[in-house]
């Protein structure tokens, strides 16, 4: 995926903000001139004072940088000057170290959110990668010799010197190390090898066979022929598991929802006829051990208060229920949820949900801010904590956490992402394999959470917006 949408949102350009000429004559003549004060005012004490010194010493330190730095601009403007060969004159590698050069600022955020990468990769791989950040808005010259056209970039060389790979945008560390990996060099040499999880089942273990109009076309459960929910469209009947789905459906569609609740007919618990959406009477309940909303339609007011009478709740019409539907969001992809069956997601002392532990996680990309993820494993109900810091995994409890990632496979052979009601995490990969195995028709991998959150990163602002609205969620 090409990462265009936070470039965007930092079109600070590498070149080109070199110091003028003009300017680093004044800077020279300054120093001069500052030398030859200092000078005339020893000669004219006739003593010496340390500090004097050590300031005539900072002075001609300075004018000798800035001849360099002249010197070498003129060299860097001569024509025919290698990019590559110059970058490798700038800096001096250690030898035969792979080296990773970050061009940024510290004022640009994805620049800002590199810096706590680059500290981790440089005290994890001393001795085995050298890593480098260049402040080219405090030292253009230094970034000149590279040609980089946005900040941040990050530049790839291989132990001989020669440039490899270059990315532009935020990076992160597990596409850092992710890249080396594919570039072939070789960072683990005398660490211990990276353990994650390896499990995949590509293929579901056993096909789909329930006959297409039982399955609901949002988060593909059996449907309860009592709760259908069928909405009509163009293309045919969308056949929804009950009242929350449609909701869920609603809350993600792109197009014009005006009258959309039109198209709409729920099912009578008692009869099970169909009824227009917005003329039934809904009995509104909770679970008694989750408290997570239960739902029954009816065709007449009187059949809902009965209900009502024998099993509790409260009577709403369409309105309201959509209202109460409508209320809790998902902080990533905007979609309706139940808290009770989100991640619980904090950003900066306010609290949201993730649709899905993956969703979760995008909230980071979505606000930009550090966030805390308590999200439950899929098999046992445990709890797994996720903090993250500058979009990196800060702290993980318990420590093998993993995370399902549910792939599925189009027609034209191509995995994508199987959505939301197909991920998950887990307290390790056992039992994720486990779960898997109790549902054979799940297809995707494990994958460690810092993968999960760097794959979310990754998005642009205008991929984030458009997350779990592309055409997944409409009626088709
Ligand atoms: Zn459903
Ligand atoms: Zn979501």
């Amino acid at each position: 995926m090409h990462e265009a949408g936070l470039l965007a949102q930092c079109p600070c350009g590498g070149e080109g903000q070199g110091i003028p000429p003009l300017v680093l004559f004044g800077i020279a003549a300054v120093g001069v001139w500052l030398v030859h004060g200092a000078w005339c005012a020893w000669r004219k004490d006739g003593v010496v004072r340390m500090s004097k010194v050590w300031k005539i010493a900072i002075v001609a330190a300075l004018v000798a940088v800035v001849a360099i730095v002249i010197i070498d601009k003129q060299k860097g403007s001569s024509p025919g000057t290698d990019a590559d060969k110059s970058a490798a004159q700038v800096s001096q590698p250690a030898a035969g170290l792979p080296r990773l050069v970050d061009l940024g600022s510290v004022s640009c955020i994805p620049c800002k959110m590199m810096a706590p990468i680059l500290e981790e990769l440089k005290k994890e791989y001393a001795g085995r990668l050298q890593v480098e950040f260049i402040d080219v808005m405090a030292s253009p010259d230094a970034g000149t010799p590279y040609k980089i056209s946005l900040i941040p970039t990050q530049v790839f060389f291989d132990a001989s010197g020669k440039e490899r790979f270059r990315h532009e945008g935020f990076f992160s560390k597990e596409d850092i190390l992710a890249k080396w990996k594919e570039l072939g060099v070789d960072l683990s040499a005398g660490a211990p090898a990276a353990t994650g999880p390896t499990f995949s089942r590509m293929e579901p273990a056993k096909a789909d066979d329930r006959p297409k109009d039982a399955i609901c076309h949002l988060c593909d459960g059996d449907i309860n022929p009592k709760t259908l929910v069928v909405v009509k469209s163009a293309k045919g009947d969308v056949r929804l598991c009950g009242p929350h789905c449609y909701f869920i459906l609603y809350s993600c569609l792109t197009e014009d929802k005006t009258d959309f609740e039109k198209k709409v007919s729920v099912t009578d618990w008692g009869d099970g006829k169909a009824v227009p959406a917005t003329e039934a009477a809904y009995l509104y309940g909770a679970e008694e051990k989750t408290g997570r909303p239960t739902i029954k339609a009816f065709a007449g007011r009187e059949a809902a208060e009965k209900e009502r009478q024998a099993t509790g709740g409260n009577v709403l019409v369409w309105n309201v229920l959509q209202e109460k539907e409508l209320a809790a969001r998902c902080g990533f992809c905007d979609r309706a949820v139940y808290p009770q069956d989100a991640a619980a997601v904090k950003v900066e002392g306010a609290s949201t949900w993730g649709c899905c532990s993956h969703c979760a996680l995008g909230v980071a990309a979505r606000t930009g801010k550090d966030i805390e993820v308590h999200e439950r494993d899929r098999l046992t109900g445990e709890m797994i904590v996720v903090k993250t810091a500058s979009g990196s995994v800060a702290s993980l409890e318990p420590k093998a956490a993993v995370a399902w990632f549910g792939l599925r496979k189009t027609p034209d052979g191509k995995f994508v992402s199987a959505g939301c009601f197909h991920q998950g995490f887990f307290v390790n990969e056992d039992n994720l394999k486990k779960w898997v195995e109790q549902n054979p028709t799940e297809s995707g991998k494990a994958i460690t959470i810092a993968q999960a959150l760097a794959d979310k990163m990754k998005l642009s602002p205008q991929q984030i917006q458009k997350a779990c609205k592309i055409g997944e969620c409409a009626p088709k």
